[in-house]
This record gives C-alpha cells, sequence and structure tokens, in this order.
C-alpha cells in the first residue's frame, strides 16, 4: 500500500474527529497513505481501535495515535489537542468530522438531542479550530476541512438541528479562512450528499422498517429522493478531495463549500 511518490504529506500530522468509522476513517486513510502521521478520535471498541491504528500505522508506514475525546465537551476537546501536540509536536491538518443526526419535526424534537448536534457537529469545530490556528500560524502552513454536508447547502424536512449545524460550519468555515486569508493556513468544506456509512445506515433502516420495504429498495428511494447520480459517494472519495485541499494547488482555495454530493444541490 505504501509508495514512494505518494508522500506529499511526509512529515505533517493530521488530527480527523469522529475518525473510527465511516467518512473520517476514510479521510484518515487517504491523509496516512499520502504520509502524514494520524490522530484518531472516535467512539468504539478499545481492541478494534487499536487494531486500525497498528493496520494503518504499519500499511503508509506512519505514525498513529488516539484519544477518545467526546466531541461534546469542550474540556475533553482541549485535552485532545494538547495530547496531540505533545504527541506529535503540533497538528498541520485538522479534519472536523465528527457527527450526529435525528430525524424528527421540529415540534417533536428532543431538546437533548438538538444540543448534542449543535455541539458536536458545530461547536466541536470551533474549539478545535481556536486551538490548532496558534500553532498553525507560527508554522505559516495549516490545512483545516470542516466536513459539512449537503445539508451545509440546502435543507431538508424533519433535520433542523444537523441543517442548522450543517449550514453553521460553512458559516464558520468562511469566518476563518476570512482571518487566516493573509498566511499559510486554509480552512474550507467539503459538503458530502449521502455515503453509505452506519450513519446513513440508521435512516436506510428506518425507511425499510417504514415502507416494509428491502434493505435495496430502501437505499434505492433514499438516493432518488435527493441524489441524482443514484449513486453513493464513498469516503475514498471523499478523501481524495481532502488530500487536494492539503496540496500547494489548494494554496488559494480558502473558504469554499465545495459539494461532491452526485448532484445534490445542482438541483
Ligand atoms: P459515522 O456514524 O460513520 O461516523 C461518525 C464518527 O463520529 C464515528 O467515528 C463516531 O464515533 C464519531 N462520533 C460521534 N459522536 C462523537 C462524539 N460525541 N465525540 C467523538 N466522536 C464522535 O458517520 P459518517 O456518515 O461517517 O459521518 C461523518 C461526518 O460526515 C458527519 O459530520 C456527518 O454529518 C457528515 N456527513 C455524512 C454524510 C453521509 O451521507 N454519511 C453526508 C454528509 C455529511
Amino acid at each position: 500500500m505504501q509508495s514512494s511518490s505518494s508522500s506529499s504529506l511526509r512529515g505533517k500530522t493530521a488530527l480527523v474527529t469522529g475518525s473510527t468509522s465511516g467518512i473520517g476513517l476514510g479521510i484518515a486513510r487517504s491523509l496516512a497513505a499520502q504520509g502524514a502521521n494520524i490522530v484518531f478520535n472516535g467512539f468504539g471498541d478499545a481492541a478494534a481501535i487499536a487494531a486500525l491504528q497498528s493496520e494503518v500505522a504499519s500499511g503508509f508506514g506512519v505514525k498513529t495515535f488516539y484519544h477518545g475525546a467526546d466531541m461534546s465537551k469542550p474540556e475533553q476537546i482541549a485535552d485532545m489537542m494538547q495530547a496531540a501536540a505533545r504527541e506529535f509536536g503540533q497538528v498541520d491538518i485538522l479534519v472536523n468530522n465528527a457527527g450526529i443526526q435525528h430525524v424528527a419535526n421540529i415540534e417533536d424534537f428532543p431538546v437533548e438531542k438538538w444540543d448534542a448536534i449543535i455541539a458536536i457537529n458545530l461547536s466541536s469545530a470551533f474549539h478545535t479550530t481556536r486551538l490548532a490556528l496558534p500553532a498553525m500560524k507560527a508554522a505559516n502552513w495549516g490545512r483545516i476541512i470542516n466536513i459539512a454536508s449537503a445539508h451545509g447547502l440546502v435543507a431538508s424536512a424533519q433535520k433542523s438541528a444537523y441543517v442548522a449545524s450543517k449550514h453553521g460550519i460553512v458559516g464558520l468555515t468562511k469566518a476563518t479562512a476570512l482571518e487566516t486569508a493573509t498566511t499559510g493556513v486554509t480552512c474550507n468544506a467539503i459538503c458530502p450528499g449521502w455515503v453509505l456509512t452506519p450513519l446513513v445506515q440508521k435512516q436506510v433502516d428506518a425507511r425499510a422498517a417504514a415502507g416494509g420495504i428491502s434493505n435495496d429498495e430502501a437505499k434505492k428511494d433514499l438516493l432518488s429522493e435527493k441524489q441524482p447520480s443514484g449513486e453513493f459517494v464513498t469516503p475514498e472519495q471523499l478523501g481524495e478531495l481532502a488530500v487536494f485541499m492539503c496540496s500547494a494547488a489548494a494554496n488559494q482555495v480558502r473558504g469554499v463549500a465545495w459539494n461532491m454530493d452526485g448532484g445534490w444541490v445542482a438541483q
């Protein structure tokens, strides 16, 4: 897996929140494939996470570290950022990816779910960003990549908290990009359409159960409603976009909310 030509990020450290699963894991793998050391974060079985860490470390010839900070807790986020800096010197690439979803009408939306979604999907990125920026600015190089969503650009019913958090992170992306515009630090957002991860599988399961239809039919329904390509976006494709955003070619890509969504927001 390791290739000598794929070493554009060798010596850099990437911290990817929510990287024990789905999109975050795909992005962590793509950055590791370019030689970046990886700080993993996210929930999961300790043995499975340790196995993941050593698989990425040996597969790509990089160093890995794990911190289990709960991204809804500012003090745990601060501890993770300090631990990452102790381990690797500093965080050069910050990918704010951890996120959760809850689906309900506004009048039925559990207040604690609203608070958790805003904390994990939005406020956590403010905390990691404010803590990562001083070292990035001092080094005059850094990349902050916020994983927003097509729901950062357009809305869907029953997803008020998610849509608000994702529109919010697009705004945070632009403000961060402006504050760093004259430096070697860039900040951009990636806005995926449907990606078949555990977060979306839950919605497929709910649709299959509600409609009395098969898993495959539920997937097809879900895609046909929003995503003209009729195909899921993959974590690997998103990982390659993140790699591009880390490249020198992207030095002047600042404050964009780049949709990779099978045509979702073109409609
Ligand atoms: P996922 O459920 O597969 O992964 C979520 C990750 O976040 C996991 O590693 C989980 O442990 C971690 N996490 C959740 N709560 C956490 C917390 N409190 N503290 C620390 N880690 C926490 O989901 P995914 O689909 O890979 O989603 C990743 C990001 O991509 C999210 O921000 C999501 O909103 C966004 N996104 C997903 C899709 C999609 O279709 N799957 C589309 C657009 C955007």
